[in-house]
């Protein structure tokens, strides 16, 4: 598979080129340019393949040349150590649970895989020599363990992580670089798009980024972003013979990572109906989702809530959004369904999920449990609703014990993700700093 960019200028390059790179010369984010066909693959696949089966016989074709199969077999089984768990409730409503990854986040799933892809990648075929990467990240809370924890131990990979001026959450110092592991953390006196303005910068600094090999494990990356189609097509092949008509998933919606995963999953072939959009009130984007021109989006200030990664002005994938809108707009508008939920509905959606189906669900997976409910509620819907469940609902065990009476016992795993660590560094939010910093590792 190929990849271009949102700005079309340089010819394609390889799927492993876009991953080591990250970024394209020309600007813009990385899209794909031809599109694999998955359908021989995961349409005779059933209720017994595993997560891990299924990521190892897709994987090749997005790859073609760079990934053979038993690469790719290895990449799988190194990455997928943990399942995305599909939960049919009723007639109308599956859950899918994408929080039993080392952090609680579904984001465990793409950083896995990107790990364990860069690791293969790396390990020098025929010389037998690993080549070395640096990835740098952008993170604020539990997104940026969800990369250490990801990248630890991994061969021939120094990570660092960019945080906004906040503490620090749950980072072992035995994994840090100075402490013989692998992970540089450095707080940027600034806020995380500073952090993220960084990534773009020092990518595009072609000397540095060529000496130390850096490339970036956010969802600008593509190796980051594909694999997030996978769990889509999980879920595909455990329902199909469950269920007839309609299949409609429901995303709780913040940099739109898993809609354009979602979308690119129908792109390789997959039946689906329709993506409902669940944001809360931070919804900038619902009437461009409508059908409105880019150029009318309003961002609005940002409005705290109760589903705090979905709190999002400035969506990191909107470029590969309006490339998806550009291409074709009537079936986009067809298939993406914009919904807001406020904090009131997002809680009672949490308690309607326990008493109806005896499930937690975190805030997010609420947002999406309540949008999938309004379209249920539709008087022509027949369909099925997949929701994704996309954070660990112990991780909001205060709220959880408010709607059920239940107090959520944390996994270990879980645990000390809310320690505060200390940063290696820490940086002005410039780019002479951040080189720097990085340097001085060395
Ligand atoms: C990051 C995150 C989201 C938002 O996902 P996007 O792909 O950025 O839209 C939703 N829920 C949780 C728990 C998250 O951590």
């Amino acid at each position: 598979m190929y990849f271009s960019s949102t700005v079309h200028k340089n010819p394609p390059v390889l799927f492993k080129d876009a991953i080591l790179r990250c970024l394209p010369e020309e600007g813009g984010l990385y899209v794909p340019e031809t599109l694999a066909d998955l359908r021989p693959f995961f349409l005779h696949m059933g209720e017994e393949t595993t997560y891990q089966e299924m990521a190892a016989a897709v994987a090749p074709l997005l790859f073609e040349g760079d990934l053979n199969p038993l690469s790719a077999a290895r990449v799988a089984k190194s990455a997928f150590t943990f399942d995305p768990e599909l939960i049919q409730l009723d007639e109308t409503f599956s859950v899918l649970n994408l929080y039993n990854g080392p952090t609680g986040i579904f984001k465990d799933f793409g950083a896995a895989f990107l790990a364990a892809l860069l690791e293969e990648l790396l390990r020098g075929g025929k010389t037998g020599k690993t080549s070395e990467a640096m990835v740098i990240s952008a993170a604020r809370g539990n997104s940026g363990v969800s990369i250490a924890r990801a990248f630890e131990n991994r061969e021939g990979i120094v990570t660092a992580l960019l945080y906004p001026n906040e503490p620090i959450l749950g980072l072992k110092k035995a994994g840090y670089l100075s402490q013989g592991g692998n992970v540089i953390p450095i707080r940027v006196r600034g806020g995380l798009d500073d952090c993220q303005k960084l990534i773009g910068e020092v990518i595009y600094d072609r000397p540095f980024a060529e000496r130390y090999q850096v490339t970036s494990a956010n969802a600008i990356n593509p190796g980051r972003l594909l694999p997030q189609s996978f769990y889509f097509l999980y879920s595909f092949i455990k329902l199909k013979k469950r269920i007839s008509g309609e299949l409609m998933f429901s995303i709780p919606s913040g940099n739109f990572g898993n809609l354009i995963a979602g979308l690119y999953a129908w792109k390789f072939g997959m039946p689906v109906n329709g993506y409902i959009v669940a944001m809360n009130m931070n919804n900038s984007f619902s009437e461009f989702l409508k059908g409105e021109a880019p150029a009318d989006i309003k961002p609005r200030a940002l409005v705290p809530t109760v589903s705090p990664a979905l709190d999002v002005i400035r969506p990191s994938n909107r470029e590969r959004l309006m490339a998806f809108y550009e291409s074709a707009p009537a079936v986009m508008r067809n298939m993406v369904f914009p919904e807001s939920v406020d904090d009131e509905t997002t809680i009672a959606a949490m308690e309607k999920a326990w008493i109806r189906y005896g499930i937690h669900l975190d805030p997010h997976g609420a947002v999406a449990y309540a949008a999938a409910e309004r379209m249920a509620a539709n008087r022509d819907f027949n369909g099925h609703i997949v929701i994704l469940a996309t954070g660990h609902p112990a991780k909001y065990s205060d709220l959880a014990a408010r709607v059920s009476g239940e107090r959520l016992v944390t996994p270990e795993r879980l645990a000390s993700l809310g320690q505060e660590a200390e940063p290696a560094a820490e940086i002005e939010p410039d780019l002479e700093g951040l080189e720097s910093a990085i340097a001085a590792c060395f």
